[in-house]
């Protein structure tokens, strides 16, 4: 068979240990997953979480002890990191429970949900959409996936970021409102997940702006560093 235009290559990130790679489906994003951060976002307390997505071709794949090269995005003049742990679902399913939800992850890495904080805000602030703040071109750098098995104990790792050496989040998984087994529970009540997809977990607090020339540098204990760029 052939396409009558050029068709979309697969999108795939590397796999720690291993020359295979861990092809790309879908990119879903927890929102406010931690109460530092929900609090710095003007919400308090525990509420119901919500989802995004991002197309799977924002993805910037870096590679590990590479700085992978990102551009300053258009449109936006207050353009944010945001540092999360991303697990990569190996066997789909719908309503999983969280019991069962280690179940169906193939491993973890490290990413970073970048924003561009004020067109986020204007949407937010008129009730549409947030994919001009979320969901842009490179807006979902992310790291070589390390295995379950390798990975260490991921659900109380240590998360941060440096930006130009100096620290702008830090904190741990074990402070998830959602953790993982929750949100795979509710991402799988709301479609059914499938090998390939990729869960930005949420962000802790301290997200800020960064310019061009700017090198971030993040980590979750266990898992391989990203190293990235602005130009
Ligand atoms: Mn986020």
């Amino acid at each position: 068979m052939s396409f009558v235009i050029p068709a979309v290559p697969q999108v795939s990130l590397p796999v720690v240990g291993s020359s295979d790679r861990f092809p790309v489906r879908r990119v879903y994003c927890v929102g406010r997953n931690y109460v530092e951060h929900a609090k710095e976002m003007g919400f308090t307390g525990r509420e119901p979480p919500f989802f995004f997505l991002k197309p799977a071709d924002a993805i910037v794949v870096v590679n590990a002890g590479e700085t992978a090269l990102v551009p300053y995005p258009v449109l936006t003049k207050d353009y944010q990191h945001e540092i999360e742990m991303v697990v990569a679902i190996g066997s789909g399913g719908k309503n999983i429970k969280a019991a069962d939800a280690h179940k169906h992850i193939y491993g973890y890495g490290v990413g970073l949900d970048m924003t561009r904080r004020d067109l986020q805000a204007e949407q937010k602030k008129l009730g549409r959409p947030w994919c001009i703040g979320k969901a842009f071109d490179h807006a979902a750098p992310c790291g070589p996936i390390t295995p379950v098995a390798q990975a260490g104990d991921v659900a109380n790792a240590d998360i941060a970021i440096q930006v130009n050496g100096k620290d702008r989040q830090r904190s741990n998984l074990s402070k998830l409102i959602w953790n993982i087994g929750e949100t795979i529970e509710h991402i799988s009540n709301a479609w059914e997940l499938q090998p390939g997809d990729l869960i930005y977990s949420g962000t802790p607090e301290g997200v800020a702006a960064v310019v061009a020339g700017d090198t971030l540098v993040g980590t979750v204990t266990g898992l391989t560093s990203i190293s990235v760029k602005i130009i």
